[in-house]
C-alpha cells in the first residue's frame, strides 16, 4: 500500500557523472522505467526521483588528470547520460536533484546527527557511528560483527570502526569545498541520497531502488543515518541484478566494458529493453551477441505483427482480449515477473498470427491490438503501423488481385515479384493481397 493513496514515491540511485554510461547503467534505468510505467498503467501517479551525483572523488580525480574543472567533467558526463537514456526511450524521472543543489540541507543533516551523538569528527571529516543503530546490517542480513570483519581497513584510517563511513569530507587544498560548522568540505555519497530522497519524497516514502551492488554499503548506510534520527526511511527496497557481458561480471578491469553508446549504435534500443525484460529484474542479465540477436529477432516479430494488422477492422464483438490483459497484470503484479508477462504476450502473438493465416482478421486484429498495447505498457512501442503505399504499388496490387480472381496465377506471380522488387512484403489474405515493409 502506498503512503499516499493513488501515488507512489520512488527513489532510485542515479549516476555519478564522471564517464560514459555502460550497459549495466542501462539495465537499472530500464528496470525502474518499466516499474514506473507499469505503476502508471495501473493508474497510480509516480513521483520518480533519481539523483545526479555531480560531486565525487571520481569526478575530482578525472578532472585533475585531464586538467579540467570538476564542473566541466560532471556537466559533460551528465549530458552523455541523458543522451543515452533518451535514446533508450526512458521516461525522464519526475525529479533529478543534483547533489550540489542540496549542500545546505546536507550540512544541516550532518549537524543533526552530530547533535544526536550518532556522528564523530576525525582529522579528515565527520563520520557516522554505525554502532549507534541497533540493526546495522539489516539490508544485507548480516550482523555488524561480520560486516566489520569483512571491511577493508585503510592504513591511515581514523575511523572507530571499519564500517563507519564519512558523512562529510574535509577538503584538501585545491578540492571543491563548501562551508560548514565542522570545516569546509563536501558531503559523503550516502548522505547525498538520504537528504535528497527525504527532501523530495518525505519521511517513510514508498520505495527505494538501485542495483544490487548498492545494497551494501551504500543503501545500508543511507538507511542507517536516516533511521538514526528515530524515523522510518524507505518503506520498501528493490534491487536489480547485474549485467554480465560475455559470461563475465562486467567491470572495467576485465576489458569487457561496453558503453550504452556502443550498444545503441549496433542495435535497436528496443531490443536491449526486450533483452532486459527477458530476465527477472533480480537475476543477472547476460549480454552478448547471441542474446542481443535473439532480442532483435523477437522485436522484428512484434513490428511485423503491427504491420500485418495495421488495417485490420476493429471488432466490437470480440471485446478487448480481457484474458490476455488479466494474465499480463497477474505476472507483473507478482514481483514484476516480466519474463512471464513476455511469454504470455508472445504466445498471444502466435495466436493472432494463426487467426491471420486462417483469414480471421477481426479476431486476429483484436488480439494483436491488445498485445501491442501491452508491449507499449512495457515501453516497447511497435514500429511500422499503417504504412503509406504509393499509387504505383497499389495499382500492382489491384492488378494482382484481378489476375488471381481470373485464376491467372502466372500473371499473379509476375506481379508479386514486381511488388517485392519495390521493397514490399506480399501476403495473400482472404481479403486479397496485402503489402507491408
Ligand atoms: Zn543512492
Amino acid at each position: 500500500m502506498p503512503r499516499d493513496a493513488g501515488r507512489t514515491g520512488l527513489y532510485v540511485c542515479g549516476p555519478t557523472v564522471y564517464g560514459a554510461p555502460h550497459v549495466g547503467h542501462g539495465r537499472f534505468a530500464l528496470v525502474y522505467d518499466v516499474l514506473r510505467r507499469y505503476l502508471e498503467f495501473c493508474g497510480l501517479r509516480v513521483d520518480h526521483v533519481s539523483n545526479v551525483t555531480d560531486i565525487d572523488d571520481k569526478i575530482i580525480d578525472r578532472a585533475a588528470s585531464e586538467g579540467r574543472s570538476w564542473r566541466d567533467v560532471a556537466a559533460e558526463a551528465e549530458a552523455e547520460w541523458w543522451a543515452a537514456m533518451d535514446q533508450m526511450g526512458l521516461a525522464r524521472p519526475t525529479a533529478t536533484p543534483h547533489a550540489t543543489e542540496y549542500i545546505a540541507e546536507m550540512v544541516e543533516f550532518v549537524g543533526e546527527l552530530r547533535a544526536r551523538g550518532s556522528a564523530y569528527e576525525t582529522g579528515d571529516g565527520v563520520y557516522f557511528d554505525t554502532s549507534s543503530v541497533a540493526d546495522y546490517g539489516f539490508l544485507k542480513h548480516q550482523s555488524i560483527e561480520s560486516l566489520r570483519a569483512g571491511a577493508r581497513v585503510e592504513v591511515d584510517d581514523q575511523k572507530r570502526s571499519p564500517v563507519d563511513f564519512a558523512l562529510w569530507k574535509r577538503s584538501k587544498p585545491g578540492e571543491p569545498s563548501w562551508e560548514a560548522p565542522f570545516g569546509a568540505g563536501r558531503p559523503g555519497w550516502h548522505t547525498e541520497c538520504v537528504v535528497m530522497s527525504l527532501a523530495l519524497l518525505g519521511e517513510n516514502f514508498d520505495l527505494h531502488g538501485g542495483g544490487e551492488d548498492l545494497i551494501f554499503p551504500h543503501h545500508e548506510n543511507e538507511r542507517a543515518q536516516a533511521e538514526a534520527r528515530g524515523k522510518r526511511f524507505a518503506h520498501r527496497w528493490m534491487h536489480n541484478g547485474l549485467v554480465r557481458v560475455d559470461g563475465e561480471k562486467m567491470s572495467k578491469s576485465l576489458g569487457n566494458f561496453r558503453t550504452m553508446a556502443d550498444l545503441l549504435e549496433r542495435s535497436d534500443p528496443r531490443a536491449y529493453r526486450l533483452l532486459v525484460l527477458g530476465s527477472h529484474y533480480r537475476q543477472a542479465v547476460e549480454v552478448n551477441e547471441r542474446t542481443l540477436e535473439d532480442a532483435t529477432t523477437a522485436l522484428g516479430r512484434i513490428d511485423s505483427l503491427a504491420r500485418r494488422f495495421a488495417d485490420a477492422p476493429p471488432d466490437a464483438e470480440a471485446g478487448d482480449a480481457g484474458e490476455e490483459r488479466r494474465q499480463f497484470r497477474e505476472a507483473m503484479d507478482n514481483d514484476l515477473d516480466t519474463p512471464r508477462a513476455l511469454g504470455g504476450l508472445f504466445s498471444a502473438m502466435r495466436r493472432a498470427n494463426a487467426f491471420w493465416d486462417a483469414g480471421d482478421l477481426r479476431a486476429g486484429g483484436t488480439l494483436a491490438r491488445t498485445v501491442l498495447d501491452l508491449f507499449a505498457a512495457l515501453g516497447v512501442e511497435a514500429a511500422g503501423g499503417r504504412q503509406e503505399v504509393d499509387e504505383r504499388v497499389l495499382d500492382l496490387v489491384r492488378r494482382r488481385d484481378e489476375a488471381r480472381a481470373a485464376r491467372d496465377f502466372a500473371a499473379a506471380d509476375r506481379l508479386r515479384a514486381e511488388i517485392e522488387q519495390s521493397g514490399w512484403v506480399v501476403e495473400d489474405t482472404s481479403g486479397g493481397t496485402r503489402v507491408y515493409r
